[in-house]
């Protein structure tokens, strides 16, 4: 097996455990991050952690971030590249704004570096289960190279086309997917008031042209799916505060390429209202309930 010295920048939630899965494949990881906590973490997964970025970045093969939005990155960018081997592979995983996902990928050829984005879906179980899927944006003999690390950490891994496209695909799939949890919760709503049983219009619609994942994985409603979050409290599951992130960078694109997406815009609306109150505790299919009270969706069931 071919082993990669890996700079890994952003050891948080996700990053930790991916880094963790890259030791166990046997590469070698030199990791940071700025929290003592995802720090401690890291060494014990067996990550070489460096009080400073740079310091994981000299001499390695791929430099993998991490990080919560694209000015972090931009930022790291920013610090490291200057002392990256030229030719070394930046490895975005973050999920970004596609502009800043372009801008990241334009630093890095300008300084002689190859870059894929590559933003993931799975959340924390997938990065602990090495199960990701990952979808990437830039050129194909770099995916190629990058193949061996993202199979590590994943089990699935899709090029969908040139610099930015990992980002682009990312937040159409979570567009659709915020759209369509917003459209099933309030059919149940409205059948609540009809006096429609969740259950018969489960029955219904996850056989008719109604089904989507909303409804038949992910039922907002306990009872249908027994696996559901709604059976457990709402608790994530995708969590109210990263659909409400995706949302929003689907809302940045939208608005920059003018394009007519009302529904996208209006759940990017909706999802921030609702995020406010259930942030990271409560799976995004828990809007039902901010639904059917007239509250914390900003006006969604009025
Ligand atoms: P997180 O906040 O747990 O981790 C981010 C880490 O980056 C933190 O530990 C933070 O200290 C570190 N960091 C920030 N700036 C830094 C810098 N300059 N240098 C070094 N470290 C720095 O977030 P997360 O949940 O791990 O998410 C990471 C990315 O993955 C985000 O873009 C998120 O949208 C995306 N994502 C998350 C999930 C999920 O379920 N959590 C799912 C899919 C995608």
């Amino acid at each position: 097996m071919v082993t990669s010295t890996v700079a890994f920048i952003g050891l948080g939630h996700m990053g930790g455990p991916m880094a963790a899965n890259l030791v166990r494949a046997g590469h070698r990881v030199l990791g940071h991050d700025l929290v003592p906590a995802a720090v401690d973490a890291a060494v014990k997964a067996g990550v070489e952690v460096v009080p400073h970025a740079t310091e994981a970045v000299t001499g390695a093969d791929v430099v993998l971030t991490m990080l919560p939005a694209g000015r972090h990155v931009l930022d790291v960018y920013e610090e490291v590249l200057a002392v990256a081997r030229v030719g070394t592979l930046f490895l975005d995983c973050s999920t970004i704004d596609v502009a800043d996902a372009r801008a990241a990928h334009a630093r890095a050829a300008d300084a002689g570096m190859r870059s894929l984005d590559a933003p993931v879906s799975g959340g924390v179980v997938g990065a602990e289960a090495a199960t990701l899927t990952f979808m990437a944006g830039g050129e194909e003999e770099d995916f190629s190279s990058a193949r061996p690390l993202l199979d590590a950490m994943g089990k699935k891994a899709v090029l969908c086309g040139g610099p930015g496209s990992g980002q682009a695909a990312k937040i159409c799939n979570n567009m659709i997917l915020g759209v369509s949890m917003i459209a099933v919760s309030e059919a149940f709503v409205l059948g609540e008031s009809l006096g429609l049983s969740h259950q018969a219009l489960y029955d219904v619609a996850s056989t008719a042209s109604g089904q989507c994942w909303a409804l038949s994985v992910n039922c907002p409603v306990p009872g249908p799916v027994p696996t559901s979050p709604a059976n457990h409290d709402y608790r994530p599951g995708f969590a109210a505060a990263l659909m409400a992130k995706d949302l929003g960078l689907a809302a940045n694109a939208v608005r920059s390429g003018s394009v007519n997406a009302e529904l996208g815009l209006r759940a990017a609306e909706l999802y921030a209202a609702y995020a406010q109150q259930a942030g990271t505790a409560e799976d995004f299919s828990g809007i039902v309930r901010a639904i059917r009270n007239h509250d914390g969706a900003e006006g969604g069931s009025s």
